[in-house]
């Protein structure tokens, strides 16, 4: 065979293949790209476990007509633009892959409106070389994107779809723990027509409570204390819950660097050790936090679906939390004892 360059589907095909595991990862960078877009309401619309449709609408900045087809392409993002940014990331994307990549194993729409925009215009690619073809359309302002028949051309990816209700409990699972993190939006799930989610607007600490009793149930917040420290740049804020209310499975494990979700061995184990011998050896905390620090103190190019991070001095945060947790819930088991030791 001769070298030659793949045509463009092919190659957000394979780049698809990081990315694009299931409908669930597709919900996941929908939505952040909608929360990058500074939306307050977004709508999920999910048909067949999103093995049939994923919608989501949100009511952010939007795209300007001219720019819809570079939003289709790869390695095309209005996220960052050098290495410097690269190095201090605010938004939660920054690859400029997920559209194109999620477009080419599915029959994707984009529609949408920048305010300053009169009409609503909507985009697809088609055929091998991915050409965008744009037409007008109606729509508010806002973006809507719709995705059609995930993996109707990469047989191999459509048959490891599970059932409708498993592919639809991860999206549950994505949508729950967004909603977590952002308070200060609305989102409505909606499946096979029927509205299953719906997260009001948390303005309020009595809202926030609320939502998070809505995501980790009414036992979570009964047992749960409030967490809050300030110190040398760095901030960790929410909620863990008493030893008692611990958990066989680590269903209730919600920790988040900078807002973006996370799955991190050192964050969690950091948690654990707080806990130390008040758990049972076979029981997982529950915990709902965030981490904020500086944004050049954390590497969030370490993962295409960027669940991990790296942090410059990850000594420090570890120690950070443990102590801080650790000494919330020495507090919380014995008021007086605390005291004395302060
Ligand atoms: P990334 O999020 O890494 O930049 P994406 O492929 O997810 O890459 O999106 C490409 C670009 O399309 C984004 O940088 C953004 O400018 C634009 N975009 C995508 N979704 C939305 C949305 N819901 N609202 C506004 N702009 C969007
Ligand atoms: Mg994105």
């Amino acid at each position: 065979m001769t070298i030659q360059i793949l045509p463009a589907r092919l190659a957000n095909q394979i780049a698809a293949g990081e990315v694009v595991e299931r409908p669930a990862s597709v919900v996941k960078e929908l939505v952040e790209n909608s929360l990058d877009a500074g939306a307050t309401i977004i709508k999920i619309e999910i048909e067949k476990g999103g093995a049939k449709r994923i919608r989501i609408s949100d009511n952010g900045s939007g795209i300007a007509k001219d720019e819809l087809t570079l939003a289709l392409s790869r390695h095309a993002t209005s996220k960052i633009k050098d290495l410097d940014d690269l190095e201090g990331i605010s938004s939660l994307g920054f690859r400029g892959e997920a559209l194109a990549s999620i477009s080419s194993v599915s029959r994707l729409t984009l529609t949408s409106k920048p305010e300053a925009q009169e009409e609503a215009w909507q985009a697809q690619a088609f055929g091998r070389d991915m050409e965008v073809t744009v037409q007008p359309a109606a729509h508010g302002n806002g973006t809507t994107i719709d995705v059609v028949d995930l993996f109707f051309n990469t047989p191999a990816r459509r048959k490891f779809l599970r059932t409708e209700k498993t592919e639809f409990s991860h999206i549950e699972e994505v949508i729950k723990r967004i909603a977590l993190a952002k308070f200060n939006v609305a989102f409505t799930l909606v499946h096979n027509s029927k509205v299953v989610k719906q997260f009001r607007l948390a303005d309020t600490p009595q809202k926030q409570a609320k939502r998070v009793a809505q995501v980790c149930g009414n036992g979570f917040i009964e047992h749960a204390h409030e967490v809050y420290c300030q110190h040398d740049g760095l901030t960790l804020s929410g909620w863990i819950a008493s030893p008692q209310f611990s958990r066989s499975q680590n269903d209730l494990c919600y920790s988040y660097v900078n807002g973006r979700m996370m799955r991190d061995k050192l964050i969690n184990h950091a948690i654990r050790q707080a806990y130390q011998d008040m758990l049972p050896a076979d029981h997982y905390p529950a915990f709902v936090l965030f981490l904020e620090l500086n944004v050049k103190d954390v590497d969030v190019n370490v993962h295409p679906a960027k669940h991990e991070v790296r942090f410059h001095h990850g000594r420090y945060i570890h120690d950070f939390i443990y102590s801080i947790c650790h000494k919330t819930l020495v507090e919380q088991a014995m008021p007086a004892f605390a005291e004395v030791v302060e």
